[in-house]
């Protein structure tokens, strides 16, 4: 395993310290040998919040409390046998029940806004906050009791919620407070299994010292001997906020939380998290509530995959589990490569887990909003839920150093606005991570204020990043498989496909020699590949003492017209703008030699039949389950392009080009393909010195500065010997103080954008430009010859 990034500290270091009492050893918690039904709360524990004011107490006890076990005294406000007889809990806990004291008249009747005039729901426990370190070590561990008590704290500073300590005046329609419960063995086995029930209810009868130990042994998680006590809260505590919601009883609720869930396997307590809190709610709540609540989405903002959860769910088609998290390949935690967006689910759950893995960190506002207009919600729409869970943590939120993300409070309030338009706006956001108590405070507060009917704040920046597009773009083509809305779709039989760019390198060959007799030169490979056909064609008099232009250009642009609906390009909606042709008709009617190089931006792997010959007939190199998966999915320019490029043209140069030692050689470089020229000049020395002239069109890519440390000359003979078009959008141009280095060339501002209208455009100065030269090399090489003087520099 990588080293676990949930054990880095975050923010919360920076915070006050609490005014904390002793450290003493803890005496052995009352409940030590209680044996009784886990599902009542241990007998020491208090009442729930109900019964006092959890904003007014001193601040968390964190030390004293949760090291003794022992809640302060004056919480207590019924009698033990009271607060725990089981008529109290079912009473206390009986949202739904006949006699619960949700009135019929808060649900029905509501004329107007029927669920409008609701209230929203908030479920919080001081209890929850038992769970912490046995021993606390100098760190503070960042999953923190405070957490929930401060998210709870700015609420009640909001005045949001009807408590003694809330500021007043209070919201014209407050809280409706949903209280927590212990979840049943019965409910919390409906994810996890029995064995790991019974392994968390044993951390309640051990010592320190064991529990000290069993927290060496697993991945990422503390215990206490509440931590069980505070488990079952948690558990509880989502299952009746996502009942509360699916029933109607409240408008829509948040649950502040904890210990987390969504890490928690069926059979594992890791990443902090012990049961699995919203997948045991989604499930009590089909369970209970049959076609009332069939299909759930469960949606997870938090900045880790909640391998958890899209585990408990992957072969189910009733639970769409899409998460957004940071996955750097598979390093950042929980690690592995199940977070990646190829994981679909399985089964008849095939297309109900979408994931959209960050490439890193550093993701925000604009990230996130494009990852839910392209493809959260055209999902979540077309699937149609009964129930949206928000899987809440709020470490992708800015000031989380664990998380390492930018996402602003408004963005979080943006994100749950647009999920209320799903299930009726039936939503239950639970809490999950977040440890930087500000950025939870505030980010769980903007939320909250959000589900009660407060528009989001306006965000400040709305733009994608390219990161954020391209995973977004990979995203959408894998999930176009299972899902009606999301275009464009890959091609359905994509082993037998050829690549447009092959099938355009085929036809240009076939143009070039009806119309010039190029040819194809012959190249050494080490691998077949269709993408090599045909890729270096040369007129016949390539060997000969003429002055040689050689094209190193990327694959013909293509312009189309897509369907407005389906996004698909049809072949009568498409163009091949071709303007190259003109210059080697130019080049040819001139008596000049010509090469031209296609450098592909994919290779094409061994896809050499067009016909579904049986592979292991196939002769050329076996193709891998990788290759087969790769066709058909969006894909970058090759990375290996610029020293495949470059090899290329030292195989040319050496085998092809340098025949005549006094000969004019002229180079065109078009688009990307360009590099390879480039790298040839600086890298062999003193080559330029038998070059005449270079001319480049650069659109969008990089303008190559031509320099080497080892050739003095090279930048200088480079502004001389160069014909630079850069088109006028480039960012070349933005810089108005300065000059463009002379590295780059002699730059020519282009008024036009694409290469296509670049090339016909500046076609006259460029076939004067090597007009001029070649003729004068010509009399140069001629005086040279009758003087029998060496070459010029
Ligand atoms: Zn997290």
């Amino acid at each position: 395993m990588e080293e676990d990034e949930d054990t880095v500290m975050g923010e919360s270091r920076k915070l006050p310290p609490l005014p904390s009492s002793s450290l003493t050893q803890p005496p052995p918690p009352a409940h030590a040998h209680h044996k009784g039904d886990p599902t009542l709360a241990p007998s020491f524990l208090p009442s729930a919040h109900k019964s006092q004011s959890p904003g007014s107490e001193p601040f968390p006890p964190r030390d004293s409390t949760l090291l003794t076990g022992m809640a302060p005294p004056d919480r207590v406000k019924m009698s033990d046998s009271e607060s725990n007889s089981i008529d109290n809990l079912v009473k206390r806990d009986s949202l739904v029940e006949i006699n619960s004291d949700w009135s019929d008249e808060e649900v029905m009747g509501r004329a107007g806004l029927p669920v409008g005039s609701l209230a929203t729901g908030l479920c919080y426990d001081v209890r929850m906050r038992y769970h912490c370190e046995v021993r606390p070590t100098s760190d503070v561990h960042p999953e923190d009791p405070r957490r929930i008590y401060y998210i709870y704290k700015e609420l009640c500073r909001a005045g949001l919620v009807d408590d003694a300590e809330s500021t007043r005046p209070l919201a014209p329609q407050t809280l409706k407070r949903i209280d927590a419960r212990n979840a049943t063995e019965e409910e919390i086995t409906l994810i996890h299994s029995e064995a790991h029930f019974a392994f968390v209810k044993s951390t309640q009868d051990m010592t320190d010292d064991d529990l000290v130990y069993l927290e060496r042994t697993r991945d990422s998680i503390y215990f206490n001997r509440l931590t069980f006590a505070s488990s079952l809260l948690s558990t509880g505590g989502a299952i009746e906020t996502c009942l509360a919601v699916a029933r109607r009883q409240v408008k829509n609720a948040i649950a502040v939380i904890r210990p987390p869930g969504h890490h928690a396997e069926h059979d594992t307590a890791m990443g902090f998290c012990l049961f699995n809190n919203v997948p045991v709610a989604a499930r009590v709540c089909q369970n209970q509530l049959g076609d009332q609540c069939r299909k759930i989405l469960i949606l997870d903002w938090d900045v880790h995959h909640g391998n958890g959860v899209q585990k408990a769910f992957y072969n189910d088609p009733n639970v769409l589990y899409i998460s957004i998290h940071v996955h750097q390949n598979g390093k950042f935690y929980p690690g592995g490569d199940e977070g990646d967006w190829d994981h679909c689910g399985a089964g008849a759950g095939l297309g109900k887990n979408v994931n959209i893995p960050w490439p890193d960190q550093g993701m925000g506002d604009g990230d996130y909003m494009h990852a839910f207009q392209k493809v959260v919600m055209p999902i979540a729409l077309e699937f149609d839920p009964d129930l949206v869970i928000i899987s809440a943590g709020f470490d992708a939120a800015a000031g989380d150093v664990l998380g390492g993300c930018f996402v602003s409070p408004a963005c979080y309030a943006q994100m749950t606005h647009m999920l209320m338009t799903l299930a009726n706006g039936k939503v239950a956001v639970c809490l999950e991570g977040g440890y930087n108590f500000r950025s939870i405070s505030k980010s769980a507060l903007a939320v909250t204020k959000t589900l009660m009917g407060e528009p989001p704040d306006r965000l400040l920046k709305t733009a994608p990043t390219r990161d954020a597009t391209e995973t977004v773009g990979r995203v959408m083509n894998m999930q176009a498989q299972y899902w009606r809305c999301m275009y464009p779709k890959p091609p359905q039989h994509p082993v037998w496909a050829d690549r447009l760019h092959d099938v355009l390198r085929e036809y240009q060959a076939r143009q070039l020699y009806d119309s010039f007799k190029l040819t194809p030169l012959y190249i050494y490979r080490t691998k077949i590949s269709k993408s090599f056909e045909n890729q270096v064609l040369a007129s016949a008099n390539y060997h000969e003492r003429v002055p040689l232009v050689v094209i190193f250009h990327d694959p013909p642009e293509l312009m189309g017209h897509p369907d407005p609906v389906t996004n698909r390009l049809e072949a009568h909606n498409c163009w091949l703008a071709d303007v190259q042709k003109e210059y080697v008709a130019w080049i040819v009617s001139k008596g000049y030699a010509v090469i031209d190089v296609n450098i592909p931006k994919h290779i094409t792997h061994a896809l050499v039949c067009t016909f579904p010959t049986p592979i292991e007939n196939f002769s050329g190199p076996r193709l891998t389950a990788r290759d087969i998966q790769a066709t058909g999915r969006y894909e970058d320019e090759d990375e290996n392009r610029p020293t495949a490029t470059e090899e290329l043209a030292n195989y040319l140069w050496d085998n092809y080009i340098d025949f005549h030692e006094k000969r004019e050689i002229f180079f065109l470089g078009i688009g990307s393909a360009f590099a390879g020229v480039v790298n040839l000049l600086i890298n062999r020395e003193n080559l330029y010195k038998r070059v005449n002239g270079i001319v480049s069109f650069v659109a969008e890519n990089p303008v190559r500065a031509v320099a080497s440390s080892t050739q003095v000359w090279l930048s200088k003979w480079y502004r001389d010997n160069s014909l630079v078009f850069v088109s006028e959008s480039h960012g070349l141009w933005n810089n108005q103080d300065r000059k463009p280095s002379k590295r780059y060339g002699k730059l020519y501002k282009s008024n036009k954008t694409s290469l296509n209208e670049m090339m016909a455009e500046h076609q006259p100065q460029v076939f004067e430009w090597l007009a001029e030269r070649a003729d004068e090399a010509v009399e140069e090489t001629e005086d040279e010859a009758n003087q029998d003087s060496p070459m010029k520099e």
